[in-house]
């Protein structure tokens, strides 16, 4: 196909964006670069009644997050404005007459009582939910049913009414989508959606094809949970006579719950302590304020439903567009997995130059240590580079460097603090406390001396050692550790921990 590749981000503001939007905005993203086409954020707000304003700020303050730029959109403007559907009213009411005009659409008067009576009414053993589609829909109040003279009466006196799709009669609809194939439905199968609700306001179905078809987009990439709504979408590009430019559709697999089975969820997140969505929301941390690094989070988002082929994990987002191709996006879910998200953050933190890296963590110092001396915070995280998988892991994993550890490893105390070595430890303390210099070699030479003369080995002093610093015997090199607190904290400690062990 030669028409030039424009795809979109079609999101809905109605609350926090959650991360499978962003995998499909990164997915979208990938391809539309890898085409050098135009990715473009159309902002779905037509459904008023679950419409958040803060949500838009939060899907392009993500966007930006993230570092997908967008060609065109509701914040950067463009040729195809506007790109926020509830600013393009008057486009779609001339698009429902259209319909209306040529007999694809019709007026319905049902009220919300007669609708409910229907799904009662035509209630059977082989149609156990009834729709409003072939087979009730000639019983009902609407423009194929009652004369012209009584709807230009009902509309004349203002009565309500909504626009329904008058889906076609025995007809194969068949499209293909570029994950899963030829995809057929029949139209028996489809009812006849709502084009416009009663407060003039179009609905997602109707808008949606209005603006691909007008915006000129060439791919549609979106969720698995739009795949039933396709069918339906082609029946309008074919009512409408623009079946010839009707998108291509990749739909991508759903992001799983962590057991496996079912879409992940913001209870997930909330059950195993993890989030759901980029940025910050309603006081819970998102990804960002737990210390990701977008390019990870990009990174390991873009290997939910799509792998390179090879043993490669390790993507930047550029190399992800050169690597990426939608033959290698799977059909099946994604199972979504907490730990290889820590895991490829990790990976980025450690291939931070360490300047970026001390930046990243003295730009987001918590506010009790506000007045610590930055080249000593500078100095702390670097030691804890290497162990850390979030950036905000830091304060909570590297504490001792600020405090003083309020408890110690017990089981590990009880093996070793017995018979002699406390006697033994004063010694060092002892002489730690006249060390006229407090350097990492200096502490390491004078521990070692110690060990030798009293015929310890390093598996009897260094862990009681080190939990007397930071009460776990895990963490940096205790050297540098010891020196960087200095004497005077060192000493207190190994005073507080003979007291308290
Ligand atoms: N507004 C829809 C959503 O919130 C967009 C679906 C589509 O891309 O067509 O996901």
């Amino acid at each position: 196909m030669n028409r030039p590749i424009r795809t979109r981000y079609a999101p809905s503001p109605t609350g926090y964006q959650h991360i499978g939007g962003i995998r499909t905005a990164l997915l979208c993203y990938l391809f539309t670069r890898k085409h050098n086409g135009t990715f473009i954020l159309r902002i779905e707000d037509t459904d008023r009644s679950r419409y958040l304003a803060e949500a838009e700020d939060y899907i392009i303050e993500s966007l930006k997050w993230c570092g997908l730029e967008c060609d065109e959109g509701v914040h950067v403007g463009g040729d195809y404005g506007p790109y926020r559907q509830s600013d393009r009213k008057a486009i779609y009411a001339q698009y429902v007459q259209q319909l209306l005009d040529n007999g694809k659409a019709y007026y319905a008067f049902d009220t919300t009582e007669e609708l409910v009576a229907m799904r009662e009414n035509f209630k059977t053993k082989e149609n156990p939910s009834p729709k409003y589609d072939h087979l009730t829909r000639m019983q009902m109040k609407n423009s194929l049913t009652l004369s012209e003279a009584e709807v230009k009466s009902l509309l004349d006196n203002n009565t309500p009414y909504t626009v329904r799709i008058r889906i076609p009669d025995n007809q194969d609809i068949i499209f293909n989508d570029l994950v899963r194939g030829k995809i057929t439905f029949h139209s028996s199968q489809l009812d006849d959606k709502v084009l416009m609700k009663a407060d003039g306001m179009p609905t997602y179905h109707l808008a949606n094809v209005v603006d691909d078809h007008l915006m000129e987009i060439s791919h549609v990439i979106r969720g698995e949970e739009w795949l039933s709504s396709t069918p339906l979408h082609v029946v309008l590009y074919n009512a409408f006579g623009w079946t010839d430019t009707m998108p291509a559709f990749a739909h991508l697999p759903l992001i799983l719950k962590p057991v496996g089975k079912g879409k992940l969820s913001k209870r997930d997140g909330d059950k195993f302590g993890f989030p759901v969505f980029p940025l910050g929301w309603e006081g819970q941390a998102g990804y960002r304020e737990l210390g990701f690094l977008p390019e990870a989070f990009l990174n390991f988002l873009a290997f939910l439903g799509w792998n390179p082929g090879t043993e490669q994990e390790i993507f930047s987002l550029s190399e992800l567009i050169e690597a990426f191709s939608v033959d290698r996006i799977t059909k099946a879910g994604a199972r979504f997995n907490f730990d290889k998200a820590k895991w490829f953050n990790a990976q980025y933190i450690k291939a931070l130059d360490d300047d970026t890296f001390s930046d990243l963590i003295l730009k987001d110092i918590p506010e009790a240590y506000q007045d610590v001396d930055p080249a000593y915070i500078k100095a702390a995280a670097l030691m804890m580079k290497e162990r850390i998988n979030l950036l905000s892991e830091f304060w909570d994993t590297g504490f001792y460097f600020f405090k003083r550890p309020a408890e110690y490893e017990r089981k590990v105390i009880k093996k070793k603090w017995k018979n002699d070595l406390p006697e033994k430890i004063a010694v060092l303390r002892n002489r730690l406390a006249s060390a006229s210099d407090f350097s990492a070699t200096v502490i390491e030479t004078t521990v070692k001396d110690f060990m030798k003369e009293f015929g310890l080995g390093f598996g009897d002093v260094l862990p009681v050692f080190r939990i007397m610093l930071a009460g776990t015997k895990a963490g940096p090199p205790v050297f540098e550790m010891a020196a960087l607190l200095g004497q005077e904290e060192v000493i207190a400690r190994m005073d507080a921990g003979a007291e308290n062990f």
